[in-house]
């Protein structure tokens, strides 16, 4: 008897040449071709996070778009943040954890503003009721051909988003963080396999990996876990807005060896794991969603 549940991991998705695009930055989601897929109906929740309170950065779209979706279909209430540019791209996320039966409070503002990451963590605490979860998603990546044109004030509102924010949004959330709480950042394969384009970028997402181990090793004693994902490429936003050269857009992820790039519902069910009971052993782990790039 064949299993009609196996699919060929290489067509499993889309795998054709994307057509050409490029949007300013933060770009819209929903303008995509194709749109990616975030789980909005293929995944399948099955109460793995029942009544647990969780702030999502990049929730509106991608990646934490993804993991946003996951968590309401396993019984979890949501806050997200974004950019308010990506207000729509929001809203759409809203109505799918609605229509799981969970709570979602929007909570739009600028990660590179130490005060905005503050009220963030006070907010999602007050309106959620509680809060058992960090899941640090938004990044900014743009591609610079040559450090000789990679401006300081790129550098340092790449720095202040990607990594910064994670030190302002964690210091001000341990007041509330219990054991048995979780805490999950995310890296890229550019920690591990940099591009010489993305120089500030590779730098950050370094700086992420070391900043998880060593926040894991520092909550241990509280009964807090902290891991990162560290995804290959990926289908979102962050790609056809700066994140790669637009003549590079028709080939993403076809030299990954399972030809393709990702669609952030990939990411979901690792995310998942990873802020549930099922990871209790698994803390300062770093893991790769990458297509066969792998990691180390
Ligand atoms: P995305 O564009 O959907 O998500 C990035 C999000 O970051 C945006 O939606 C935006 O809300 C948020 N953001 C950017 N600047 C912000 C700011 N100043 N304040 C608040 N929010 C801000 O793209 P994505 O690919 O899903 O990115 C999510 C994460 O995944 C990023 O950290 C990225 O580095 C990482 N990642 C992506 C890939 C990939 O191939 N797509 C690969 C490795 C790692
Ligand atoms: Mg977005």
């Amino acid at each position: 008897m064949s299993n009609s549940n196996l699919d060929n991991p290489t067509t499993k998705y889309y795998h054709e040449a994307y057509p050409k695009q490029e949007q300013p930055a933060p770009a819209l989601q929903r303008e995509m071709k194709p749109i990616p897929d975030c789980g909005e109906t293929s995944y399948q929740g099955n109460q793995r996070l029942l009544g647990r309170k969780i702030l999502v950065t990049g929730g509106d779209s991608g990646i934490g778009r993804a993991a946003a979706i996951a968590y309401a279909k396993e019984g979890a209430d949501v806050a997200i943040n974004y950019l308010p540019y990506e207000q729509k791209d929001a809203e759409d996320v809203a109505k799918i954890i609605e229509a799981a039966g969970r709570k979602v409070i929007l909570i739009p503002g600028d990660l590179s503003d130490e005060k905005f990451c503050q009220t963030l963590v006070e907010q999602a605490h007050q309106k959620l009721g509680g809060l058992d979860n960090l899941t640090l998603v938004a990044g900014k990546q743009v591609a610079v051909d040559n450090i000789l044109n990679l401006t300081t004030e790129q550098l340092r509102k790449t720095f202040d988003i990607n990594v910064l924010s994670l030190f302002w949004i964690t210091k001000a959330a341990l007041t509330y963080l219990k054991s048995g709480s979780t805490i999950i950042t995310t890296s890229s394969i550019q920690a591990y396999q940099p591009s010489a384009i993305l120089l500030d970028y590779a730098s950050t997402k370094a700086a992420i990996i070391a900043f998880t181990r060593a926040l894991a090793k520092q909550l241990a004693d509280k009964g807090i876990r902290a891991n990162c994902v560290a995804p290959g490429p990926i289908w979102t936003p962050l790609q056809i807005s700066g994140g790669q050269p637009s003549e590079a857009i028709p080939e993403f992820g076809q030299q990954a060896p399972l030809k393709r790039s990702g669609q952030p519902v990939e990411l979901a069910s690792l995310y998942v794991f990873l802020a549930s009971e099922e990871s209790s052993y698994v803390t300062a782990d770093v893991f790769g969603v990458t297509g066969g790039l792998h990691i180390n």
